[in-house]
């Protein structure tokens, strides 16, 4: 059975519509070989999930039953953020990716898996920046200025958020750029610049410091009836659509009532902690290491009218073990971490809380499996429901929500 019953009866007879159409679907690109960013692009999308439902199953099925994989909604076009590297090419700025495994860069006009507004808009950045006389970095030289460019498309609103990022604050003609790109393409309401001169692959070195050249500096995407606004350096998920049903998911398994008080544990922008005040939840508290994040999740609780959260800046392991070491009690519990999964210290807090649900939102099977047996070995919850999500059509990554319930002696 697919967890939850839900998304509802229309929405799911949508997604199988989608599901048969995109079975059958051919996709291609001629840079899969050497991209690295779509390891199944060349797949037909059923022997995709069924290669995701066994990997799935090789790090879960020891724990419970893992529920068929949920389609996303669309197999092309559905990435909202779209990161590029800049190189010289006959002495022309251009932008594309790193060759697989390497710092070699391949220029790229347009992915098949990012959102179509962009391509367009980063044509337009390209054109200015050779006109303003910007050029690429060079690490090796340490030559040049410009070294990626980071666009973020909102789904439902028409809005549009660049960040360039750069060896240095002063490019030139900065603001007539952002001014020009926002005249060819009215949906950019935002551009913004933060500088990185280390020598890393990270794109945003940690604490950064973005300055916004024209606009606000965040754009307003929608889900499941709330405005969620977006910060350049905020995470927000990069498949909005399936992100919905997710998270529309997850809210089934945690089945929350007046008196629950909730924890969301890597909470971004506040999307679970929102969705969940707006839920039913007697009061949520959102946990978040990032200062940008938790700005916009206290902004996001304001524009809904949402008065039963708050949000905190903290490591999420520091904070839940301080919180319990102060005798707080919860009773439902979200987490959704990065790619490293949870810590010990963060599980065994989260043991002494006296929660009767976890809803683990992860995306990573392979740490997800690991936190599991850290839990079965330690703490008297038990999986009752797996349910697979493929947020990440074409790319190996595969989402999955784990409902977590207290044993009953
Ligand atoms: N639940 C959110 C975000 C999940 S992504 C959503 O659905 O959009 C994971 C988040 O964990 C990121 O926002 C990241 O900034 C945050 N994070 C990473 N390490 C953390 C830590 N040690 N403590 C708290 N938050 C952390």
């Amino acid at each position: 059975m697919m967890y939850g019953g839900s998304p509802d009866p229309p929405l799911f007879i949508l997604l199988l519509s989608h599901y048969y159409c995109a079975m059958s679907e051919k996709r291609s690109c001629p840079h899969a070989s050497r991209c690295g960013g779509c390891d199944y692009i060349n797949m037909r999308y059923s022997d995709e999930l069924l290669e995701k439902f066994l990997t799935e199953e090789q790090f879960l099925s020891r724990f419970c039953t893992v529920s068929p994989i949920l389609p996303s909604p669309s197999i092309l076009d559905y990435r909202c953020k779209i990161q590029t590297v800049c190189g010289t090419e006959n002495g022309k700025l251009v932008t594309g990716i790193y060759r697989r495994g390497s710092h070699k860069l391949i220029p790229i006009r347009s992915c098949p898996l990012e959102d179509g507004m962009a391509a367009p808009i980063l044509s337009t950045i390209r054109t200015l920046a050779n006109r303003f006389h910007i050029k690429a970095y060079d690490e090796d030289k340490g030559t040049g200025q410009l070294r990626h460019v980071l666009i973020r498309c909102s789904e439902y609103y028409d809005e549009v958020l660049v960040l360039l990022v750069a060896s240095t604050y002063d490019l030139p003609s900065l603001s007539d750029l952002a001014a020009a790109l926002h005249q060819k393409h009215p949906e950019v309401k935002s551009v913004s610049i933060i500088v990185n001169t280390e020598r890393t692959s990270m794109v945003v070195p940690q604490g950064a410091k973005e300055k916004v050249i024209y606009g606000k500096g965040y754009i307003m995407d929608r889900l499941l009836g709330l405005d969620f606004r977006i910060s350049a350096l905020s995470f927000y998920q990069v498949n909005p659509r399936q992100a919905a049903n997710l998270y529309t998911i997850a809210m089934n398994m945690a089945d929350l009532r007046e008196d629950d008080v909730v924890i969301d544990a890597y909470s971004g922008t506040g999307t679970i902690a929102l969705i969940a005040a707006a839920s039913g939840a007697g009061r949520v508290i959102g946990v978040e290491a990032n200062e940008d994040a938790v700005r916009d999740a206290e902004e996001n609780a304001r524009i809904n009218g949402i008065s039963n959260a708050r949000f905190v800046v903290a490591d999420a392991s520091r904070w839940l073990k301080d919180k319990a070491k102060e005798g707080m009690k919860a009773s439902v519990l979200f987490l959704d971490p990065p790619r490293s999964g949870a810590t010990e210290e963060f599980l065994a807090a989260a043991g002494r809380m006296d929660l009767e649900r976890i809803i683990y939102v992860s995306c990573n099977p392979e740490t997800l499996g690991r936190d599991l047996r850290y839990i079965y070995h330690f703490l008297p919850y038990r999986a009752v429901g797996i349910q697979p999500v493929d947020l990440f059509p074409a790319s190996q990554h595969v989402e999955t929500i784990v409902l977590l319930q207290r044993e009953t002696l």
